[in-house]
């Protein structure tokens, strides 16, 4: 077998990165279809550029004779940032305690409130967020 060597990246966060809903498309029942806006940053590209060459590297030191490298592709199962946590309520839909910044008896817990996707793995963070939103629901003064 073929030894195979891959890395990922994880994109900074960025406000123009974003999912929004579209002005125009619509689905059968009506419903506005996600729009979806995203470039690769030239921090995120530059580390992949770098991934790239420490790759060849490693192959050149196995004395590997035929090499073969893909250009960089987007693939991620991890669906997060449509309800994205922030400081400020312009440009965030949650506060850092999870809580709605329309609706003060809702908080929101899930990859949707992370303002970056990892490339995998973003389960273990998500259940300690819902600890730590427990928490802050059960002390004096955390829920409305
Ligand atoms: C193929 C694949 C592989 C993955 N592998 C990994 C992995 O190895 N490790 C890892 O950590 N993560 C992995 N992930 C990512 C992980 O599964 C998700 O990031 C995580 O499940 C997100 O949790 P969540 O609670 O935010 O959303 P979800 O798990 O999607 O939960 C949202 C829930 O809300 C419900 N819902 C939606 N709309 C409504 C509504 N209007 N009314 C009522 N209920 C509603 C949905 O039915 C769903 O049950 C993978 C994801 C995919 C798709």
């Amino acid at each position: 077998m073929s030894p195979v060597i891959s890395a990922s990246a994880e994109t900074l966060p960025n406000r123009d990165k974003r999912i929004d809903l579209d002005p125009e498309l619509r689905d059968r029942a009506g419903v506005p279809r996600p729009r979806v806006t995203f470039a690769l940053d030239p921090y995120t590209s530059a580390g992949l550029a770098e991934a790239l060459k420490v790759n060849r590297d490693i192959f050149d030191a196995m004395g590997a004779t035929e090499t073969q490298f893909n250009a960089p592709y987007l693939s991620n199962a991890i669906i997060a940032g449509t309800t994205r946590m922030g400081h400020e309520e312009k440009g965030s839909v949650v506060n850092a305690h999870l809580r709605s910044n329309e609706h003060a008896n809702l908080s929101i817990c899930g990859a949707s409130t992370h303002v970056t996707a990892p490339v995998n793995a973003p389960s273990l963070t998500i259940t300690a967020m819902a600890y730590r939103l427990a928490d802050h629901l059960a002390a004096p003064g955390g829920m409305v």
